[in-house]
């Protein structure tokens, strides 16, 4: 068994509504970066890549590289999951937490975390995201930015 952890922190500007694990949330901001700003699915990437030892999102999807502006977030993920298969494991289960003011995960959670088992290839059961708010500290409080937290466990099937 391996575990891997996740972090990633996008800021929050003018927008329609914020993408979280490939569902938009409708709100009045977005969130912004090179790729589609997805942080969920980079901080859930950087858990699966963590636990298999195959290094970081930067180094497999690099920020500096055209071809990955305004990337699909959910795709990469997929893209990542083929790989630690094919490097001989399995996702046991992954859990996240997303810190942000707002917008609020409930009434999307089960909607997003159904979207993030069947890119994986996983029972739905195997995927947990829980939201929390920053208690209207610092910039997360703010409404300025948003930062999620992700856990995975792999077993090495070979
Ligand atoms: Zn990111």
């Amino acid at each position: 068994m391996r575990a891997g952890l996740g972090f990633d922190m996008h800021r929050l500007a003018e927008g329609t509504g914020v993408l979280l694990g490939g569902i938009t949330l409708p709100f009045n901001k977005k969130l912004t970066g090179h790729s589609d700003a997805d942080a969920l699915c980079h901080a859930i990437i950087d858990a699966l890549l963590g636990a298999a030892a195959l290094g970081d999102i930067g180094e497999h999807f690099p920020d500096t590289d055209p071809k990955y502006k305004g990337a699909s977030s959910i795709e990469l993920l997929r893209q990542v999951a083929a790989e630690v298969g094919a490097a001989s494991y399995r996702i046991c289960n992954v859990d996240a937490v997303v810190v942000a003011e707002a917008p609020r995960l409930l009434g999307f959670k089960e909607s997003i975390e159904r979207n993030i088992a069947e890119t994986l290839r996983i029972e739905a059961g195997r995927v947990s995201v829980k939201g929390k708010t920053a208690e209207g500290l610092g910039p997360i409080g703010s409404g300025d930015a948003l930062c999620v937290q992700a856990i995975a466990l792999l077993e090495a099937i070979s």
